[in-house]
């Protein structure tokens, strides 16, 4: 499957995007640090000289950049859409009736809300209906056999995935500097589309649903549509005037191998256009049709908006 992840230019502002690979490094030069050491005695002046010379996150502000390309590559690494829709599809699919078929982690329920202005708070804030409840801890296939429905699809300790996601490249788009002091950093521009493909084998039309779901895609009407939705850093409180991270995932291609089966799609065929639009509308209405009382979809963009206005 073909999809473009765009960098949101919505009528009244414009979204920029940084994803960090979660790698942030420690720069932590011990031969300076130690010669600092011996030729003074600690008193503040020293201390914050000593505290100069570690450099957290530099390599972070670089993370849109291929290393393997030498830098010159713009890329959103595949981990990182892996891990924002698999969570999304988490927090979409909320315990009914006291039986959780998608764990969550952290995964005990959080038993009073994080204070204002504490680690989280607006993350609460957006999907505080879902995290509310205590599902119990998350799959380990090494603790217990049985997985939910979206390890299953996304793997667990222990178990593998059985969607692949790809690297994403910079299409359309250039890296702008944005912040100050040590928020600076470099994000995609508003409008930046960001090519990879996401691919998988054995998977049900239901668990297609699922996986356009975890992207943010939902019934309007007959219609499959995609909404915005926030990945990467910042995406709560922005990064000064600027918003960030708003994003829509679209599938843009959908090709068949030849051993494909089922589901209405021949093998070996290539989507696009009307006809796509038609698997992906049938694909979620079998995930609806199995899955409907623990499907809440929420606007996230929406939801944080009202968060931002409210703190
Ligand atoms: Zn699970």
């Amino acid at each position: 499957m073909e999809i473009v992840v765009c960098s949101q230019k919505i009528h009244g502002f414009d979204s920029y995007l940084f994803v960090s690979s979660g790698e942030e490094e420690v720069i932590f030069p011990a031969e300076r640090l130690r010669e600092l050491l011996s030729e003074s005695r600690w008193n503040e002046s020293v201390l914050r000289r000593y505290a100069n010379e570690i450099q957290i996150g530099r390599r972070a502000f670089q993370s849109l950049l291929d290393p393997r390309a030498g830098g010159r590559a713009y890329i959103i690494p595949g981990s990182s859409v892996k891990g924002n829709v698999k969570a999304r599809l988490q927090l979409t699919l909320q315990p009914y009736g006291g039986t959780a078929i998608a764990c969550l982690y952290p995964a005990r329920g959080l038993r009073a809300p994080p204070p204002k202005g504490s680690h989280g708070w607006r993350h609460y804030g957006v999907w505080k209906q879902s995290l509310q409840y205590d599902r119990g801890p998350p799959c380990n296939v090494t603790a217990d056999r049985n997985v939910c429905v979206v390890c299953n699809l996304f793997g667990a300790p222990g178990l593998s995935s059985i969607i692949d996601f790809g690297t994403f490249y910079m299409r359309d788009g250039k890296l702008i500097q944005v912040g100050e002091g040590s928020e600076e950093l470099f994000a995609a521009e508003p409008g930046s589309r960001f090519h990879g493909s996401i691919s998988f084998r054995g998977l049900g039309l239901h668990e297609l649903g699922l996986l356009l779901i975890g992207m943010g895609y939902w019934l309007s009407g007959e219609r499959a549509e995609a909404i915005p939705v926030l990945l990467g850093s910042h995406k709560y409180k922005g990064l000064g005037e600027r918003i960030m991270g708003r994003v829509v995932y679209r599938v843009n291609c959908l090709k068949t191998s030849t051993r494909c089966s089922g589901g209405g799609v021949g093998s070996g065929s290539r989507y696009e256009g009307a006809e796509l639009e038609n698997i992906l509308a049938k694909a979620l209405n079998a995930a609806y049709e199995e899955y409907r009382p623990y499907i809440r979809q929420v606007d996230e963009h929406r939801e944080a908006l009202r968060v931002m206005r409210a703190g």
